[in-house]
């Protein structure tokens, strides 16, 4: 049973407009594969709980609280008849090094500790149960997704668990003795209504319409080289066809993921597919699918 699916990250949708239509540095070029990893990561893990929950468990992904004025993010949260399990996913690939209390990229990089992520996420949220009067036993786990990496001198009784150990792991918490009981369905309930939905955008660089770079990338391989012919868009580098309306609703989407805060209007969309499709289709497409506000010139779309 999942009853809260997971988005993919504002974050990454603004940072993969940005690596197609502007030049990175080689930091924020590093920081989008990051974040295309981390969600990669979350997909992967996703499909193996999906096939290990059940009518006994229910999964919530990709959830933000705020407790005492502190933010704190749950990548996902199980809760089963026994236990409420938190778990922060890492799609670390390579080689690293458990010492003295630190994780170390090998040779020695020293990294973000992630046992004090999902401590720090634990007891905030204990903190934030306890506050509405919940009682049920939480256990945070640290889970290690990518087939392609190893902890050395990985410390035991720890939340930690390796690619190897997924399988059985999952299989061990999703079968519990206990069923749900109502008190578990109404904490669901609870966390899906103080889930705040509106994440802080860190760590993306300043940008404007103007000086990005314009026209229509292909869904499939992000080429720049597409053509339309009659109700459809071609992929030249690909051959990937899109239909013309998709396309236009894609793009549309892209603008408002940018621009939040901007009025959205056909002309605005005719510059930023370049003028790849006529002013009249693309209206025609933003009727269909978004909600137009004002009337005549002053005409935009929600
Ligand atoms: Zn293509």
């Amino acid at each position: 049973m999942i009853d809260k699916p997971r988005n993919a990250p504002l974050s990454l949708l603004v940072m993969e407009s940005l690596f197609l239509r502007t030049d990175l540095s080689s930091t924020e070029q590093s920081y989008y594969c990051d974040l295309k990893k981390g969600s990669e990561g979350e997909q992967h893990f996703d499909e193996l709980l999906n096939t290990a929950a059940n009518e006994h468990t229910v999964t919530l992904h990709d959830l933000l609280f705020e407790s005492n004025r502190t933010l704190f993010q749950i990548d996902t949260l199980l809760i089963t008849g026994e236990t409420v399990h938190l778990f922060e996913i890492k799609n670390y690939e390579g080689d690293q090094l458990f010492f003295e209390g630190k994780f170390f990229r090998m040779p020695k990089v020293e990294i973000l500790n992630p046992l004090h992520q999902i401590n720090r996420a634990e007891s905030l949220f204990l903190r934030m149960m306890k506050k509405y009067g919940f009682s049920q036993n939480v256990q945070g786990h640290v889970i290690f997704v990518n087939p392609a990496f190893t902890l050395y001198q990985s410390p035991l009784n720890t939340p930690i668990i390796h690619p190897t150990q997924l399988h059985s792991f999952l299989a061990g918490i999703s079968q519990p003795t206990t069923p749900l009981r109502s008190r578990d369905l109404k904490l669901a309930d609870k966390l899906l209504s103080l889930h705040t939905s509106t994440p802080p955008l860190k760590g993306i660089p300043m940008y404007d319409f103007e000086s990005l770079k314009k026209g229509v990338f292909c869904p499939a391989c992000h080429s720049f080289s597409l053509y339309v012919e009659g109700h459809s868009c071609m992929c030249e580098v690909c051959g990937e066809i899109e239909p013309l309306k998709d396309m236009i609703v894609r793009m549309t989407v892209e603008v408002k993921t940018l621009f939040p805060k901007t009025k959205l209007t056909t002309e605005r969309m005719d510059q930023w597919c370049n003028g790849m499709v006529s002013r009249k289709r693309i209206q025609k497409v933003l009727n269909e699918h978004f909600t137009k506000k004002g009337i005549k010139k002053g005409a935009y779309y929600e």
